[in-house]
């Protein structure tokens, strides 16, 4: 469930569906930003934080319940939104998704 969770999330990101803001969400810093999920079964709802908060919200130093969850709404907005316009490309959306399937597979 982990690594198809991943493999959605890595394959928004190259389509454009998921796009980082720039900016941590919880701190403003302007780092390297990671998605950090709160349900991997909802692989598109992620908040957008930088290193040092996403590292502190694993520590369990950081509340969840301070970091903003409109971000996720609007991803999940974003790509029903994506899945309701472009019909015609979910089937290769799909296939992208087992391609990267197929690549994690290869690596461990
Ligand atoms: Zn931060
Ligand atoms: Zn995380």
């Amino acid at each position: 469930m982990m690594k198809n969770a991943y493999a959605t999330y890595h394959a928004a990101l190259k389509r454009g569906l998921l796009k980082p803001p720039g900016i941590c969400e919880h701190c403003g810093n302007s780092a390297k930003i990671h998605g950090h999920h709160s349900d991997y079964a909802e692989p598109l709802k992620v908040n957008w934080l930088c290193a040092s908060c996403h590292m502190q919200l694993h520590a369990g130093t950081l509340y969840e319940n301070d970091v903003k969850r409109e971000r996720q709404a609007e991803n999940q907005r974003r790509y029903e939104e994506w899945k309701t316009t472009h019909p015609e490309q979910i089937g290769s959306f799909e296939r992208e998704l087992d391609r990267v399937f197929e690549d994690l597979f290869r690596s461990k």
